[in-house]
């Protein structure tokens, strides 16, 4: 088989036992691979309604059909679940090299389910899968249970694990793997850390078939010299995302303490200039040759601190957002999440509604805006839940709540949203609400054209909805659609692939040529997918904090001053989104639209 290597892998922890089974290649066809294929399969293993947090749940590793081969940002894994956090689909996107070793080993996917009795290791060496006590590793950072599997295992070995966060069940403990890529967001830590599941380390002696190796490496090199190796990718290779904090800081959509303004004082002190003072290196994941990675090294406290990142999400929303502009203390926070296995952008984002509550009287957590000392302390106490980590763990939305100020946390869904305010960024106040995983800017990407790009008007929602769901990168900012199918491929999101790139790709994949408009319908497939196993799982409705688009909550300075984009003009927005998604005023996709794009499953 080319591409695929037509195997999946069941892991039963309650049981200790595997079985392989083949990929379903007609669902392989209709969703390609990465999010399409990873939703196929959770619509199957997951019983409608099930508790997230039951044995049952499964969590599954999905690669793209192009891991493990030649094309540049595609070797990455995507992780999916039921999200105890959301109820809903949580699929989280990783980069590194533990996809190509996967595949290597012989899997297209790997299905967990169940839970170990005492904490476990899962070993993968081609066909032989182990289940080792992981009493050695339980309460090891990310980067020693790494080095540690490393060690009794394989040398080679790619380990994808938990850290203590992942272990105590921090609603947003992630996964970390090459010590630096985190597979983030709502929750896939804390389900592994359930099941007792420590890490898992693969090692693979095999190779990825591509067919017809000369004509695939002919369009390869066309691909690399004329769509990635250009202008376009270059601010990726030169600064990577660090870029945006003077772009967002200037259009006034950078989240300031606790989003109380949306332009920070200190911002540079911690953008892409100053982190460039520190780089020393940089790096890349398999096979890419963007490289968007910057290793870092500064010090604090009379300490030193290296290590890759922060991108831009962690600047943002522990930077600007807690109002620290100490990019050694900033540094630190970030480490101490990778190290723990928390992801920055909820860590930041609970760690400034704790500032924000204090600051106001409301409950005294010992935090303040821009103090670096106890700042430093959070991600420690967090993992640990001891301290004031056992409230901040609750997350913020149940945080806010429980001190009697729902409207300090922002939120959608219950998942703490990115680092560009809607004030600043009209569209992202329907990108935000309307994502398929709560709040979330991967799924549609306004700001790379309101504010980056300047091509659209920041502070209007004309033309944004359209925009939301089917832009694409040859055509304005990136939308649901889009990222749908670039996400199945699995291209990294810093490579601005277009549609016309991807169904070059496409034809060697599944043997004839594809059009622009088949490639998005694809994309449209696998949204509309989503939004039946959201809707089947029970979604809540579409909304917003109402501070981030109500005219009430507009600043009354900086570049975004005066500007919202209006209760009614939100709901109108909302509606439209509805209609041209041709679902009803539930979000309930019609039987029409479904036939059309040729979903193979119904509620
Ligand atoms: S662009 Fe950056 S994050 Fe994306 S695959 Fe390349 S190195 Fe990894």
């Amino acid at each position: 088989m080319d591409f695929y290597q037509g195997r999946v892998l069941r892991i039963d922890l309650s049981k200790g036992t595997t079985a392989v089974e083949p990929l379903n290649m007609e669902w392989a066809q209709l969703y390609v691979g990465g999010k399409g294929l990873l939703l196929r399969y959770l619509w199957d293993e997951v019983p409608p309604k099930l508790d997230p947090w039951s044995p049952d749940a499964p969590i599954i590793l999905m690669t793209g059909p192009f891991a493990g081969t030649t094309v540049t940002t595609a070797s990455r894994l995507v992780v999916g679940a039921k999200s105890p956090v959301t109820g809903i689909l949580n699929d989280s996107y990783v980069g590194g090299s533990f996809a190509p070793e996967l595949k290597f080993a012989g899997y297209d996917a790997v299905i967990i389910k169940g839970k170990a009795a005492k904490p476990t290791v899962v070993t993968i060496k081609d066909d032989v899968v182990a289940f080792v006590p992981a009493d050695n590793y339980w309460g090891m950072m990310t980067s020693a249970v790494e080095a540690a599997l490393r060690a009794d295992f394989d040398a080679n070995a790619k380990v994808l694990s938990i850290g203590p966060a992942g272990e105590k069940k921090v609603p947003w403990a992630c996964l970390s793997t090459d010590q630096y890529h985190k597979a983030g967001r709502a929750g896939h830590g804390a389900l592994m850390g359930d099941k007792n599941l420590k890490a898992i380390a693969v090692r693979g002696t095999g190779t990825v078939s591509v067919g017809d190796p000369k004509a695939f490496l002919e369009l390869l090199y066309k691909i690399h010299t004329d769509y990635v190796l250009t202008d376009d990718n270059l601010w990726a290779h030169e600064e990577g995302t660090p870029v945006l904090v003077d772009v967002v800081n200037g259009g006034g959509a950078i989240p300031t303490r606790n989003w109380s303004a949306g332009q920070f004082e200190g911002a540079d002190k911690i953008n892409s200039e100053a982190f460039q003072k520190i780089r020393i290196k940089k790096r890349a994941c398999f096979q890419c040759s963007i490289s968007c990675r910057n290793f870092h090294e500064t010090t604090f406290a009379g300490e030193t601190v290296r290590g890759e990142g922060p991108e831009y999400e962690t600047i943002a929303l522990c930077g600007a957002n807690c109002g620290i502009d100490d990019i050694g203390a900033l540094m630190k926070f970030n480490e101490l999440c990778d190290e723990l296995g928390l992801d920055t952008m909820s860590s930041g984002s609970v760690t400034a509604l704790a500032m924000d509550l204090t600051e106001k009287g409301i409950h005294d957590f010992g935090l303040h805006f821009g103090e670096a000392e106890s700042y430093v302390q959070v991600p420690a106490l967090v993992a640990s839940r001891e301290g004031i980590g056992a409230e901040l763990a609750l997350g913020a939305r149940a945080l806010a709540a429980k001190y009697g100020h729902p409207e300090l946390a922002m939120q959608v869904k219950n998942l703490e949203i990115p680092g560009y305010d809607p004030r600043g960024s009209f569209g992202s106040a329907i990108s935000y609400a309307t994502s398929d995983r709560g709040g979330c800017h991967m799924r549609a990407f306004p700001p790379g054209d309101e504010l980056a790009a300047g091509t659209m008007p920041a502070d209007t929602m004309e033309g944004k909805v359209e925009q939301v769901i089917a832009g694409d990168s040859a055509n304005g900012f990136i939308g649901q659609n889009f990222s749908s199918i670039k996400f199945s491929g699995i291209w990294c999101d810093f490579w601005a692939v277009t549609p016309e790139q991807i169904a070059l790709m496409l034809a060697p994949l599944f043997g004839h040529e594809f059009s622009e408009a088949e490639v998005m319908t694809i994309g449209e497939r696998i949204w509309n997918l989503a939004r039946l196993f959201n809707l089947r799982e029970g979604v809540e409705k579409d909304d917003l904090p109402k501070k981030l688009y109500a005219s009430e909550g507009a600043f009354s300075e900086g570049p975004s001053a005066g500007k919202a984009v209006g209760e009614v003009v939100f709901r109108e927005s909302l509606a439209k989104y509805k209609t041209l998604r041709g679902w009803d005023e539930n979000g309930v996709p019609s039987e029409a639209k479904l036939a059309e794009l040729g979903v193979d499953v119904r509620l």
